[in-house]
């Protein structure tokens, strides 16, 4: 397929490369991006079951920095996301305690995927589509998908997919990018579901309605009550219950009914007093390989939170700048920024 030249490629429809190429469309440039998945979002995707819509991925975004604010407030009147969670807690051992900052959260409703839905709108977005290769030089270069399509040619191309991810894609072409990828280690982590045909015990000390709660188990540091998030009245009990990176990294290879057990145990060993959970209706657990960056990319001199190079390849994401949402916005956000001639922030 042959595009009209001097278009952006963006790999990755996640929150990055969204971010990335509204930038992009805000200086009037226009943005083509390719997924892997069947629709944008990424990590903050999530799992429609015929029961129940459940998040898997991030199941909040906090807000710190003053841009993305404006960014989220926008998503907000957009009705695509709510305040969440209102009702927080943390297991210690003397029972679970309602957790308080002044840190504001929200979630998307109906789903986490509503908002990369929302800031996918008006982009043509090849979805389904695996870009395995790059081939060209320099400021032209084409995309070759998994069924062997070519998709191009680009001027420029943003990999906004996590740093061990574009390493492969920019290692033949770009020694320096594929080297900034090597230093970004993303851990792994299951994401276990668990879903109740009866509501669940009321917990001594907390409240009927608790909506998250974290951990300190070994397994599992936290859980959410899945249908008491804005949006999803309409299902029953489900819960999501995140294991801890060190955990899942022992557990990569197990399967996910063994994952979905074990989390299950750990959820009821770290309830307050001796309450005993109903059977689950069902279960199950998606491994996320590359859930969070650990050590973030550093470098001589590079204080911004993307990389950019001469021959039209760049790289953002979360990898680039810390493991949330507003990382990863950030870093496409200003990459964009960046590609447009504006000032890059660091
Ligand atoms: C279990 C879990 C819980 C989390 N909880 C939170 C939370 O509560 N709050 C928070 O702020 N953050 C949370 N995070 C982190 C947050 O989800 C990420 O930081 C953020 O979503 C990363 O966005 P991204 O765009 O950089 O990458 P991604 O969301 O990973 O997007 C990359 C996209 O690239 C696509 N892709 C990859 N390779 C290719 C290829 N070769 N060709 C085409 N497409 C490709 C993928 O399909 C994906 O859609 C969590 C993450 C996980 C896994």
């Amino acid at each position: 397929m042959t595009q009209p030249y001097n278009h952006t490629a963006i790999i990755g429809a996640g929150i990055a490369g969204l971010a990335c190429a509204r930038a992009l469309a805000a200086a009037g440039r226009q943005a083509i991006l390719f997924d892997k998945a069947r629709g944008p979002g990424g990590r903050m995707s999530s799992r429609r079951l015929p029961e129940a819509t459940l998040d898997l991925g991030a199941q909040f975004l906090s807000v710190r920095d003053a841009t993305f604010a404006a960014a989220v407030e926008e998503w907000h009147a957009a009705d695509c996301l709510a305040e969440w969670p209102t009702s927080l807690w943390s297991a210690a051992e003397d029972g679970w305690h309602r957790h308080r900052d002044d840190l504001r959260r929200l979630c998307g409703t109906p789903s986490m995927s509503a908002v990369t839905r929302h800031l996918a709108e008006g982009f043509e977005l090849h979805a389904g589509t695996r870009i395995e290769r790059l081939e060209g030089d320099p400021r032209s270069w084409w995309l070759v998908d998994a069924e062997g399509g070519r998709h191009g040619p680009f001027t420029q191309v943003v990999l906004a997919i996590p740093a061990p991810q574009a390493r492969a894609l920019v290692a033949p072409h770009d020694t320096t990018l594929a080297e900034a990828c090597a230093a970004v280690i993303q851990r792994p982590c299951w994401a276990a579901w668990v879903m109740f045909d009866t509501p669940l015990p009321a917990l001594p000390g907390v409240d009927d309605d608790w909506q998250a709660v974290r951990l300190a188990d070994p397994a599992l540091r936290f859980a959410v009550r899945n249908h008491l998030k804005p949006g999803r009245g309409d299902q029953g009990e489900s819960l999501t219950l995140l294991a801890n990176l060190e955990w899942s990294e022992t557990r990569l290879e197990d399967g996910p009914e063994t994952i979905a057990e074990a989390l299950l145990d750990a959820f009821q060993r770290g309830l307050p007093g001796d309450v005993a959970l109903p059977e689950p209706s069902a279960m199950g657990a998606h491994r996320w390989r590359y859930a969070q960056p650990d050590v973030f990319a550093t470098g001589e001199a590079i204080n911004v939170d993307y990389r950019l190079s001469r021959n039209g390849l760049a790289l953002c994401g979360d990898g680039w700048r810390g493991p949330r949402i507003e990382d990863a916005w950030l870093s496409g956000h200003h990459l964009g920024d960046a590609l447009t001639g504006g000032s890059p922030a660091t």
